[in-house]
């Protein structure tokens, strides 16, 4: 018996529910499609990663003798043809949950299941899957905290599954040269900063478990809010790639549960997980959340296109320094600590007033960890138009929050260093400071006070 095992965002050989079920079977076939028509297409930073991820993850399938094929084009018809070219009998794979995906798979699902073959497909890369956690009366959770209380209450906690022996096909099939996809950005080459911050790939994901539980996670409690801190995970983008099992992450924290002092930042740990699940709770039973507000009386909120301001922000060229200090450290590196995302988010769709589907539509374009669901619930959080959204007047002050969360300006020195010679007073309002100590660095954009009443008033608009 010979079952393909399509992969697509479970790049790993521990934990893969659907590679162990294509071994136990008998030959197995791993295949990556790289499709065409993808909805919405990847961001560039997130085709760099798969490039690596994927290099990765061919060494692995290499040195067990067991070739990953790659394909390009149209899933089904790449499936069909490689059932005929390698007499394929059965077919596996880990769900997606993405509303356009979920539609996708269930059409190839029933076609191949026609053709006669075993079809099955597993959960790798959820803790609860989406429509398994209910309310009382039996529809979805709109709210955070009383979804994690019954999501956490069904998380399984079973071992997980080893790495898997592999029998590869006897005869060769084709593949695509990993090279030939142009995955990887070329004039110019700006990938520098993510090559030097970022290790795709299944072992580069597991030392980052490793050592976050050896440095970061007893600190993660107190201080996950604190950009300069090295408190968090950074697992973010192994995670939307597959490359780490939530429930490996998962289980290897219950040792820590109990234990004074840490106990708090596991339990922290896993209910940031428990964000992940909600965003894909939401996204499966509110399947326009990428494009529309979940509250719907947001409609009408009286949103301003300006694309120089926009262009300020992208920059991180706004004058405040927490904010461009995010928004550099995302250009450059792919990523930005979640408080920060909160804080230019905020500045984006409240100060600016710009609308929060153009600024996720920038981050969905340059974080590695870019993702359907995570991206659009978070974005309609901050802009207060989202479920169990902070309070539309809730405008985040980045003064106030540079002070509050980089009090000695760490941060902000790394990723601005215009402003590195300032004491940790001045940096968050340079300018109140003489223009020759701050290397260039702009004025501010706009004024936040007058800004913050605009916001609110268009927000009194909506009643
Ligand atoms: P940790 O603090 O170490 O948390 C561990 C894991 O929990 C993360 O890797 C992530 O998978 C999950 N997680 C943590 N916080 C959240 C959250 N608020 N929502 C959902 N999952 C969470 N996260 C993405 O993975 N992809 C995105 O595209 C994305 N876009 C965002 C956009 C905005 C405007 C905001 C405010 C947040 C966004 N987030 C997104 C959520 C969050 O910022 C990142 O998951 C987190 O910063 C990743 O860092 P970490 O792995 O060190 O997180």
């Amino acid at each position: 018996m010979t079952t393909l095992v399509w992969l697509r965002r479970d790049l790993r050989l521990l934990d893969n529910p659907a590679l162990s079920h294509a071994a136990r079977q008998g030959r197995v076939l791993p295949v990556y499609i790289l499709e065409d028509n993808e909805v919405p297409g990847m961001g560039r930073a997130g085709r760099w990663w798969l490039h690596h991820s994927l290099s990765a993850l061919r060494e692995q399938f290499r040195q067990r003798g067991c070739p990953l094929i790659l394909r390009r084009g149209n899933p089904q018809q790449i499936i069909e043809d490689l059932v005929q070219e390698a007499e394929v009998t059965a077919v596996c794979w880990n769900r997606l949950y993405e509303p356009a995906t979920i539609k996708r798979d269930a059409a190839i699902k029933e076609q191949l299941t026609f053709r006669g073959l075993e079809v099955r497909s597993f959960n790798g890369s959820l803790l609860n899957e989406p429509w398994a956690v209910e309310t009382g009366q039996g529809g979805p959770y709109r709210v955070f905290t009383p979804y994690w209380r019954q999501a956490a209450s069904q998380v399984a906690g079973d071992r997980i599954l080893p790495v898997p022996e592999l029998k590869g096909l006897e005869s060769p099939v084709k593949s695509n040269d990993l090279r030939d996809w142009g995955l990887l950005p070329t004039k110019p080459d700006w990938s520098g900063g993510l090559a030097w911050r970022w290790t795709p790939g299944e072992k580069g994901a597991l030392d980052r478990f490793d050592k976050f539980l050896e440095t970061g996670l007893q600190k993660y409690a107190g201080y996950r809010d604190f950009p300069a801190e090295n408190a968090i995970s950074e697992l973010s983008p192994h995670l939307h790639f597959g490359e780490i099992s939530v429930r490996d992450i998962w289980n290897r924290l219950t040792p820590f549960e109990e234990l004074a002092g840490i106990g708090r930042s596991a339990n922290k740990f896993r209910s940031e997980l428990g964000w992940r699940e909600f965003s894909a709770h939401l996204l499966y039973h509110f399947p326009h959340i990428p494009t529309e507000p979940f509250r719907p009386e947001f409609s009408d909120f009286p949103w301003q296109q300006d694309d120089e301001l926009l262009e300020c922000w992208q920059q991180g060229m706004t004058g405040y320094p927490l904010v461009d200090a995010g928004m550099r450290e995302l250009w450059q590196s792919g990523f930005m600590h979640n408080r920060v995302r909160m804080v230019v988010a905020s500045f984006l769709t409240k100060n600016l007033l710009i609308p929060w589907q153009t600024g996720a539509d920038w981050f969905w374009d340059t974080l590695v960890d870019a993702d359907l669901a995570n991206n659009s619930a978070s974005w309609q959080w901050v802009a207060g138009c989202g479920a169990d959204a902070a309070p539309y007047f809730r405008i985040f002050n980045p003064v106030t929050q540079g002070q509050k969360f980089d009090p000695q300006g760490k941060y902000i020195r790394q990723w601005v260093p215009e402003l590195r010679d300032l004491d940790s007073d001045e940096i968050h309002a340079p300018w109140q400071v003489q223009k020759e100590r701050t290397g260039g660095y702009p004025d501010p954009i706009i004024d936040l006070k007058a800004t913050r009443e605009r916001a609110l008033a268009a927000y009194k608009s909506l009643k």
